[in-house]
């Protein structure tokens, strides 16, 4: 008799791997040789001191390809002596697994791997499983999944679609999938005029004032009123500073930075030309300095409606009993990276406690996911 993979004993196995970003901490080590000897080719891909595992059941360039897609990198602990239990310990108790990355993901990941596993043993399909595994989305993510997409590229290594195993759910198991994400951008600005004497305002350039012009210029903006998949854009202004403690000085320059959250009506470039436009009224306005610099941490992007996200829906609801809401809420995950090579779907647990102390999983749903990412290939290659 076959012994089928148990995720739970694997969600332990795993969380007991340290892998603190960008250590690898013996979790691909350990997938590799599950997935090895479950007969998949394993390619370890690291770059840039960072591991990532790549492995394939079925032949390269099949023609029908199932991805999956996750990280077993984690976030550190933080104060270990506000933990309850240790942190790479994985003690189960009341009903869960406790440890660092319980949800965030090496639950997902354990998930996916032994569906793959147990899935292409008990019923060979005519095509390939993919599963690529990174050890760096929790930091850079420089030499992560990209990295593992430019190596497939140069081997000629293809899925036909991705389901990245990330939590999705807010509360309740299987309520949410992402069929997609708002782009991420920062713009820090230095506005700079001239010191002097706060009783003689005449004789210096306060950049002061002129910051916070563009501040409320920028913040009382509309950028739009949300698309057919997405809400609206928003922007944070996340800090305004000069340092200066005299109040009898009038600063030479304040710097400030906001955050904008992006829907698919704007680009990274677009909303940069915006900025640089407000900078550049600012400048004409209070004849100030304005220096602006920015970072496009990804551009927003969706796999419309199609069969993934409904073959993801019906596995969910077969599964589970309920019919996940199409999302494209939340922060950024690999799916950016993924999107330029196939259609990409988000499913996994409930995300509650990720990054926390104290983070833990529910037994129960390690053991529904798994059961939805069987169906999920069973009914892909059926
Ligand atoms: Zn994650």
């Amino acid at each position: 008799m076959v012994t089928k993979i148990d995720p739970v004993e694997l969600t332990k196995a795993l969380i007991r791997c340290p892998s603190v970003t960008p250590e690898e901490g013996g979790a691909l080590v350990l997938l590799e040789e599950l997935l090895t000897a479950g007969g998949f080719e394993c390619t370890r891909v690291d770059r840039g001191g960072v591991s990532n595992l790549f492995a394939r059941w079925g032949t390269r360039g099949a023609n029908k390809s199932f991805g999956f897609n996750g990280h077993t990198d984690v976030v550190p602990v933080g104060d270990v002596s506000a933990w309850s239990v240790d942190p790479f310990g994985a003690v189960e108790k009341d009903g869960y697994i406790w440890g660092r990355g319980a949800t965030d993901m090496k639950s997902g990941v354990a998930a996916f791997a032994a569906a793959a596993v147990d899935f292409v043993r008990d019923t060979p399909p005519d095509g390939a499983v993919i599963l690529t595994i990174t050890g760096d989305e929790e930091g850079d993510a420089i030499d992560g999944t990209t990295a593992l997409l430019d190596w497939m590229a140069a081997q000629g290594e293809r899925m036909s679609c991705c389901l990245v195993g990330e939590p999705t759910s807010p509360d309740t198991m299987g309520e949410m999938m992402k069929i997609g994400r708002r782009g991420s951008m920062t713009a820090w600005f230095t506005v700079t005029g001239e010191q002097g004497h706060s009783a003689y305002p005449h004789r210096a350039l306060n950049p002061l004032p002129a910051m916070a012009r563009l501040i409320d210029r920028l913040a009382s903006h509309e950028l739009d009123k949300g698309t057919e998949h997405f809400d609206a854009s928003t922007l944070a202004v996340v800090t305004i500073d000069t340092g200066n403690a005299a109040t009898n000085v009038i600063p030479a320059a304040c710097s400030a930075a906001v955050n904008i959250r992006f829907n698919d009506s704007h680009s990274g470039a677009g909303l940069t030309a915006w900025l640089e436009g407000e900078a550049t009224k600012i400048k004409e306005e209070f004849g100030t300095g304005v220096e602006m610099r920015v970072k496009v941490s990804g551009e927003s992007f969706i796999t419309p409606p199609g069969a993934l996200s409904t073959l993801i829906a019906s596995a969910v609801n077969a599964e589970l009993g309920v019919t996940p809401e199409m999302s494209t809420t939340g922060g950024t995950s690999d799916a950016r990276f993924v999107k330029d090579h196939c259609d990409v779907v988000e499913f996994g647990l409930v995300g509650k406690t990720m990054h926390q102390v104290d983070e833990r999983v529910p037994v129960k749903q390690i053991v529904q996911l798994k059961a939805v990412y069987t169906r999920i290939l069973q009914e892909y290659f059926a």
